[in-house]
């Protein structure tokens, strides 16, 4: 999952209409599902990150039976920027009412037979005497219920101010991907699909499908947990909450009418990553046969430049930022591939990587002198732009770029 920096361009106020709101997003994070990375084309849903469903629920925590309402106060994050979020009519669905008041509360319960803050109690206590909530209160609920998941987004607040937002998970180094053949019954035995079996284990279940499945990346979360500690909810219960709640892994090839095409999408960008990662690779390959090898230079030719860019567009239009990271990262930087890229400078390889993933310069004096040349407009020569690959992209938490 793409880490996301979601900082609103200007104030987001409460009587905001969702029209405006999505496009603040838009402009904020470009147009991609903040979960699947899918791009969002005609139809642009964006949803709630917590659920503010006003639906009355009423459930068991510890002693308290509480009576309230599915979602956390409908009046304090229905509008809140911290809790929206772009994502595709898939996610959306699948994602449906969690995380929720329950989520939150059982997550709280947990956290206190640890800590013995109090929380659970006092805030618990209050639901079921049905009395207020303070704002404190729900804000509290707001924090422990995004700690049952993990946030690709790193939300400022309604002015812009990220030290009084949300904070982000590391989510690319969290979640990868794997090529490989696996049924629908040992995803959902693993944890990683919700399936439903009330009508008992259907056949496309327990067939093995080769797709490109999203499981959690046990090496860097472990790395990660050693160095943090345990927390409550441990880190791989977090991701694996997250690609369930979404089902990120839901594929039922005999319903040719289904709309959610996540698991097949993907898949075919995978293909086409493979693809660009071999013409890059042909090129550089025959590049440095021919030209005695200048390591210095060879990754910043104008052949290659161009096939950079060609492969930036490809990334741009069909979406999947981070499967588009993860096999490039791989390839060029952690275990290079072939006899050329190990022999190239490290620092240089990282940078061409900056250069196709994250931002790239252009010169627009270039560009201009050829719409000059077109249209006979006069441009100014000179300062480079530069210009993100795709809008934003917490840098921060993308491991080979910092
Ligand atoms: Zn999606």
């Amino acid at each position: 999952m793409r880490p996301v920096l979601k900082i609103p361009s200007r104030r987001v106020h409460n009587n905001m209409s969702s029209e405006q709101l999505r496009y603040l997003l838009l402009e904020a994070m470009g147009a991609y599902c903040v979960y699947c990375e899918a791009p969002l084309t005609v139809d642009i849903p964006y949803a709630h990150k917590i659920s503010v469903s006003q639906t009355p629920h009423e459930f068991q925590v510890g002693a308290y039976t509480i009576t309230n309402q599915v979602g956390l106060n409908y009046y304090r994050f229905n509008t809140a920027w911290v809790n929206q979020q772009l994502m595709c009519a898939a996610c959306a669905t699948a994602k449906g009412e969690s995380p929720n008041l329950e989520d939150a509360l059982k997550f709280l319960q947990a956290y206190d037979q640890v800590n013995n803050s109090g929380l659970f109690n006092t805030i618990a206590g209050k639901l079921s005497n049905r009395s207020r909530l303070s704002n404190d209160d729900w804000d509290t609920l707001f924090q422990v219920a995004l700690q049952t998941w993990v946030s690709p987004d790193y939300s400022a607040d309604e002015v812009g101010n990220l030290l009084y937002g949300a904070q982000g998970d590391p989510t690319y180094s969290f979640i990868t991907y794997v090529h490989d053949s696996r049924t629908q019954q040992a995803l959902h035995d693993a944890g990683l699909l919700r399936l439903d079996l009330t009508n008992g284990v259907q056949n496309w279940m327990t067939q093995a499908q080769t797709k490109v499945w999203v499981v959690p990346n046990e090496t860097a979360i472990d790395a990660w947990q050693s160095q943090h500690g345990n927390d409550i909810l441990d880190m791989k219960t977090r991701v694996k909450n997250t690609i369930r709640g979404l089902n990120l892994n839901y594929s039922n090839p005999t319903d040719t009418l289904r709309f959610d095409r996540r698991v097949d999408n993907r898949t075919e960008v995978f293909t086409m990553v493979e693809q660009a990662w071999n013409r890059l690779n042909n090129l550089v390959t025959a590049l440095a046969g021919k030209r005695g090898f200048d390591q210095d230079s060879i990754l910043f030719t104008p052949a290659i430049s161009q096939i950079t860019a060609s492969i930036r567009q490809s990334l741009r239009a069909t979406g999947h930022w981070s499967l588009w990271a993860r096999a490039f990262q791989r390839n060029v930087l952690d275990s290079p591939s072939g006899n050329i890229w190990p022999r190239i400078d490290k620092d240089l390889r990282r940078l061409f990587l900056f250069n196709l993933l994250i931002e790239y310069e252009v010169d627009p004096g270039q560009m201009a002198s050829q719409i000059q040349d077109f249209a006979g407009v006069r441009f100014t020569r000179g300062s480079l732009e530069v210009r993100p690959v795709i809008p934003g992209l917490d840098i921060d938490r993308v491991p080979f770029a910092i």
